[in-house]
């Protein structure tokens, strides 16, 4: 059977038919949609958003190490929140099969920046697969699981924007009837205490080694040969704009990320007059061709930042200038930046910051749009908590400045890692004011319940998160919960706790409207 599919939910039907039992994720902008796909469309599987993706991974490994075939998905900046167990868990390795989904965003769609996760693949000495297409991403995920299996790795499958949330026909297969492995107790291979990891790292080494001397044999890199004038080296979104653009040339499709294949790119390097590399953001494939001491061109043709396109792709290996292409309307529109919604709970938190000119460390979700006019209120930000220690940091560096700051973040964000700065905060005798933005919903990635919501991922009823019980039981006792649509009272507040000479949390509740 066919049925048009979300790259993100191919990779869920690839997860059931593998006879995949747990997942468990934290949403983020490209992969939200695989887990809410797995929830929805295969009740079998036992599916949860965890706190955060350190979390969720952790979940996902007890799992595998208890027998079971499990995954854990989430955006490339939440592989850095998961790195931890990464790389300890490549060195474990698993019983149950054992996946990782990791959605990059070339062109910061939806990121604070554009890392390039095939690194973490190299680092972790894990091996990555890269679909280029729905129908990939579903067979894919599927092999990933046998893949870990076979060679004790846990595996990552590395998606981006493109790939995610592109749709096609997919073919559908029945799901394999997978037994769950008995646990066994093995010290050795689940306990990385020096004594053990140090071996550990030497198997995990060889069975590396096994998988990159397999990968000219496995079915995931092909070679299609056209004219051997020009070959091309390509991979994941990349190789559709070849495809398109340079229908003639032979092309390398690379679908093992890593280990690359060192027999297969020699092969195709030899037959072919000049090899070119396209490939988005860094140049992973290229430098690897050119240690092999293989002759290639790559990052002088194509650019190393941004999102590619079948255009960009024309101009850079064919000469034909994108900017024909470009409509006659564009440039004549006038832009239209992100805001928030009309009515959205956060208008009035950023109205009270502007008015009083506080110094702002913001951090991750909806409200940092409150940095854009006509608020213009937020003057740092990094990564999810940041806002947090980096008002600690503030306060360290220069308390007169803190006097005349806060710290702004959201539920969501603080559940998923606020709550150890705010103890750091507490702890260290600083005295600033923490605002938590409290929508009662992760409303930037799509609204998905969060442990606040008393809701789960398949709406079941839940305990709810008690926000100002655990900020007292983190040493805070100022803590006020307010409407900040109850503007006055809330400007009063605000002026209140920030003059204070004590850590204080300002829970301003409200609803997202588009929620309510
Ligand atoms: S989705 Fe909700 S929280 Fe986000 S901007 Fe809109 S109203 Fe505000």
């Amino acid at each position: 059977m066919k049925k048009v599919l979300l790259g993100n939910e191919a990779i869920a039907r690839g997860a059931f038919e593998a006879g995949c039992t747990v997942v468990a994720s934290y949403p983020g902008t490209p992969s939200t949609e695989i887990t809410e796909s797995v929830a929805r469309d295969f009740p079998d599987i036992k599916s949860q958003w965890s706190p955060n993706e350190k979390v969720a991974f952790e979940v996902a490994a007890g799992a595998s190490v208890a027998g079971a075939r499990s995954m854990t998905c989430m955006k490339h900046v939440g592989l850095n929140v998961a790195a931890d167990p990464l790389f300890t868990f490549s060195y474990t390795g698993v019983n149950g099969g054992l996946v990782i989904i990791n959605a990059d965003d070339p062109g910061a769609w939806s990121s604070q920046n554009e890392q390039d996760n095939r690194h973490y693949a190299r680092a972790a000495k894990v091996p990555m697969l890269e679909p280029s297409d729905p129908q990939e991403a579903k067979d894919f995920t599927r092999a990933a699981f046998e893949l870990s299996e076979k060679y004790d790795r846990p595996v990552i499958v590395r998606t981006t924007t493109r790939i995610s949330h592109s749709q096609g026909i997919v073919e559908l297969a029945d799901p394999e009837q997978y037994q769950i492995k008995p646990f066994v107790r093995n010290p050795k291979k689940f306990v990385m205490i020096p004594a053990h990891a140090r071996p550990r790292h030497i198997v995990i080494e060889e069975l590396m080694l096994k998988l990159r001397d397999a990968s000219a044999t496995l079915p995931f890199n092909r070679i299609e040969w056209g004219s051997t004038k020009r070959g091309i080296i390509t991979a994941g979104a990349s190789y559709n704009y070849v495809k398109e653009t340079c229908p003639d040339d032979s092309i390398l499709k690379i679908g093992l990320m890593w280990p690359l294949p060192d027999e297969l790119i020699r092969q195709f390097a030899q037959k072919v007059e000049e090899l070119i590399i396209v490939e988005e953001l860094d140049p992973f494939i290229e430098k690897y061709v050119r240690m092999m001491g293989i002759k290639c061109k790559g990052k002088e043709l194509i650019p190393l930042c941004g999102e590619l396109t079948p255009d960009i792709v024309d101009a850079a290996l064919n000469g034909n200038a994108h900017e024909n292409r470009i409509p006659p309307y564009a440039g004549k529109i006038p832009a239209r930046p992100p805001a928030l919604c009309k009515g959205c709970p956060h208008i009035a938190v950023f109205s009270v910051l502007k008015k009083l000119d506080l110094n702002v460390n913001g951090d991750i979700g909806c409200y940092t749009l409150g940095v854009l006019p006509p608020y213009s209120a937020m003057h740092s930000q990094g990564c999810m908590g940041a806002s947090i220690g980096m008002h600690l940091g503030f306060e360290k560096a220069n308390p007169a400045l803190a006097r005349n700051s806060v710290a702004v973040i959201g539920d969501s964000t603080f559940i998923h890692s606020g709550i150890t700065p705010l103890i750091d905060l507490v702890y260290n005798k600083g005295t600033g004011t923490v605002l938590i933005l409290d929508n009662r919903i992760t409303s930037m990635t799509g609204h998905q319940e969060n442990p606040s919501t008393g809701v789960t991922l398949r709406g079941e009823p839940t305990y709810e998160l008690n926000l100002e019980a655990l900020c007292r039981a983190c040493g805070v006792d100022r803590v006020t919960v307010i409407d900040p649509n109850n503007i006055e009272e809330f400007e009063k507040v605000v002026k209140e706790e920030v003059a204070a000479e004590a850590p204080s949390v300002i829970i301003a509740r409200r609803k997202c409207i588009l929620k309510k």
